[in-house]
């Protein structure tokens, strides 16, 4: 019994990449790739994957454990479920009775989530929006030319854009925190 539905709904990417990754530092939701090696913040870290924008590495959090340990998929499984304190028991025989009660678990945290997911996105994308905007307008106040209209235009929409993305970070962590105490 591997149980790798109940891993990934357990267990969130940013979790793992604490854990794994410890003293990590995250910009934007992103991390410098641990699989190329880069300098930039090339992988963003979402709550149920993670995708590196420079060499395309993806995956699952279980995948995301296998590459990184350079370990077999029931080997990884058997981490998160040993790292993250799952009480899975990976690898070793269950009874019917075990299997029904884990299954029956498994369908009422799917319910919930199924639930949270649809907030989650709309959540994510005024997010994402919302940081598209300010940094569009950070990178031409950092580079642009002082001089141009386009600079000056820029300067004038930063601090509400700034505000913007602090607020939709605000509502997407406040979220986050909500279904992390609910589930
Ligand atoms: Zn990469």
């Amino acid at each position: 019994m591997i149980c790798n539905e109940e891993i990934k709904e357990r267990v969130r990417m940013e979790d793992a990449v604490r854990f794994y990754l410890p003293g990590e530092e995250f910009r934007y939701g992103r991390i410098r790739c641990p699989f190329h090696g880069g300098e930039h913040f090339n992988c963003a870290i979402y709550s149920a994957s993670f995708f590196c924008f420079s060499c395309k590495a993806h995956g699952d959090v279980i995948s995301f454990v296998e590459k990184l340990m350079g370990v077999e998929y029931l080997e990884a499984c058997k981490m998160l479920d040993r790292d993250f304190r799952l009480g899975l028991n990976i690898g070793e025989p269950v009874t019917l009775a075990e299997m029904v009660a884990m299954d029956k678990k498994l369908q009422a945290l799917k319910a919930v989530r199924k639930k949270e997911n649809r907030e989650r996105m709309q959540l994510e994308d005024e997010y994402d929006a919302a940081l598209r905007d300010f940094a569009t307008l950070d990178i031409i106040i950092t580079h642009g030319d002082p001089e141009s209209s386009e600079y000056a235009a820029a300067l004038r929409k930063h601090p509400l854009a700034k505000y913007r993305f602090e607020e939709a970070e605000g509502r997407l962590l406040e979220f986050e925190r909500g279904s992390e105490a609910r589930g």
